[in-house]
């Protein structure tokens, strides 16, 4: 696979061998380290290496927010597109304080490695704001979202590019950018995804990242030789893909012994009631409201129990190698984008915990974005049943294909999906040339 196409990009270092699965790569050079592992097994060019990797395109603006008592604050919003080969690009957007141009890059290329594991006609995007939404009011993020749209409009739409949630962004989120992008563009609600149902949303998206973890977690399980039935899981993170998670998992005979938030944790090696977690939450914005026999963990605490399955479905970065050595799960599923370092899955890898990576562990999420944008093409609505069944038949399909790959190039899950994923990328890539 060669094609003659311009230079490397000042965004990498010279290439796969520059770079040691240290701690302190950035989120972008963490995922490039996996695809350039990968690059090298296909044996892609060199030059080929390097424009997939390259974003299509980076947005940044500036988003002025006159506050309810009169304070100007000025965030930074990006939106980067990093690969339309295989469709158009898709991709959540993120309100955190944390979120940067690298970080959102590093997001984006994730989603075009993952609607490829998953074999959707997508590519990849991602978009943040660098704001604290528990700092602002209802009608503050309604304002700040109103802007972001307005300042990012031409750039999406549901042939180029389309959004949905992520870490604290939702339904309500998307309602407002549907509202906002009708005003240059006329109605569309397939300009995003995750909308609330009564605006074009599908049944059955808002829990599926969650759904599809718990169905995944049942197939890695049973392929290592294990059941899902009595095996104890502690989740990181209790939002939407975290409590989801949660509930998908107990349904199938799991006990959610550990959970928790930004806030703390809590333990009970009996189990804790899935639903009163999610009612601690909803009431209390937190687990450590959980009204049910517990005792108090801390997140690091959580990371370092004695579990079949350990779950980081909170930020990206939080497995290191200053933590990967305490790490007593049998496995582990990335819930979140990008928890492991490369350093830490090494130190993983050498203690025999296999880990499911992001780019398969949470495609449920956009499988089932793609079915709202497919529903929205069509004007017709799906029933819960149908999504269902597909978003099943498609994650399970993925995980064979990752399984076949495991087994054929004797690599373990998360290079196994890179590989299927840039394979399918790089494909069509070279179909629709320059
Ligand atoms: P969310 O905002 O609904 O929930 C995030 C959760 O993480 C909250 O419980 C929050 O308290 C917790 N958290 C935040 N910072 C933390 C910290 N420092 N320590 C411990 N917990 C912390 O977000 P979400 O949509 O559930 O997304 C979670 C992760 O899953 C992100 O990495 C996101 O990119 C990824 N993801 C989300 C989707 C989706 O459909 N929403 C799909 C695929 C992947």
């Amino acid at each position: 696979m060669e094609l003659d196409h311009g230079r490397r990009t000042a965004l990498e270092p010279a290439g796969p061998e520059d770079v040691e699965p240290r701690d302190d790569l950035t989120p972008f050079q963490a995922v490039n380290f996996e695809f350039d592992r990968a690059a090298r097994r296909l044996g892609l060019g060199e030059d080929l290496q390097v424009s997939l990797k390259t974003p299509f395109r980076e947005v940044m603006i500036e988003l002025p927010l006159r506050t309810g008592d009169g304070q100007l604050r000025t965030y930074r919003g990006f939106r980067v597109q990093h690969d339309s080969s295989r469709g158009p690009m898709k991709g959540g957007i993120r309100y955190h304080p944390r979120v940067d141009l690298d970080d959102v890059r590093a997001l984006a290329s994730l989603m075009t490695w993952k609607t490829a594991v998953v074999d959707i006609p997508f590519g990849g995007a991602k978009g943040g704001v660098d704001c604290d939404p528990s700092e602002l009011t209802r009608n503050e993020l309604e304002r700040l979202t109103r802007r972001m749209t307005e300042r990012i409009h031409m750039f999406i739409g549901p042939d180029i590019d389309i959004p949905a949630p992520d870490v604290n962004t939702g339904p309500s989120v998307m309602a407002w950018i549907v509202d906002e992008y009708a005003k240059f563009h006329g109605h569309t609600p397939g300009v995003v995804t995750g909308k609330p149902i009564e605006l074009g949303g599908s049944e059955g998206r808002l829990s599926a990242t969650g759904d599809g973890l718990g169905l995944l977690t049942e197939r890695m399980l049973d392929a290592e030789g294990r059941d899902i039935a009595g095996s104890s899981v502690a989740i990181q993170g209790f939002g939407n893909v975290g409590s989801f998670a949660a509930l998908d998992l107990s349904r199938r005979g799991a006990r959610v012994v550990a959970a928790s938030d930004v806030r703390g944790g809590v333990f009970s090696g009996t189990g804790l009631d899935v639903e009163r977690l999610r009612e601690a939450v909803a009431s209390d914005g937190s687990v450590v409201a959980y009204d049910g026999p517990h005792e108090s963990v801390t997140n690091e605490e959580l990371l370092a129990l004695e579990v079949d399955v350990l779950m980081p479905a909170a930020l990206g970065g939080i497995l290191t190698s200053a933590n990967a050595h305490d790490v007593k799960a049998a496995v582990v599923v990335e819930g979140a984008n990008g928890p492991t370092t490369p350093a830490a899955e090494r130190i993983l890898k050498e203690r025999g915990i296999p880990v499911l990576p992001d780019i398969l562990a949470n495609a449920g999420g956009v499988t089932a974005s793609y079915f709202e944008w497919v529903q929205n093409a069509q004007h017709f609505r799906w029933a819960a049943r149908r999504v269902r069944e597909e978003l099943h038949q498609t994650l399970n399909a993925a995980f064979d294909d990752v399984r076949s790959v495991c087994q054929e190039a004797h690599v373990g899950y998360r290079l196994a999906a890179f590989m299927l994923a840039v394979r399918r990328v790089a494909r069509t890539a070279e179909m629709r040339g320059l």
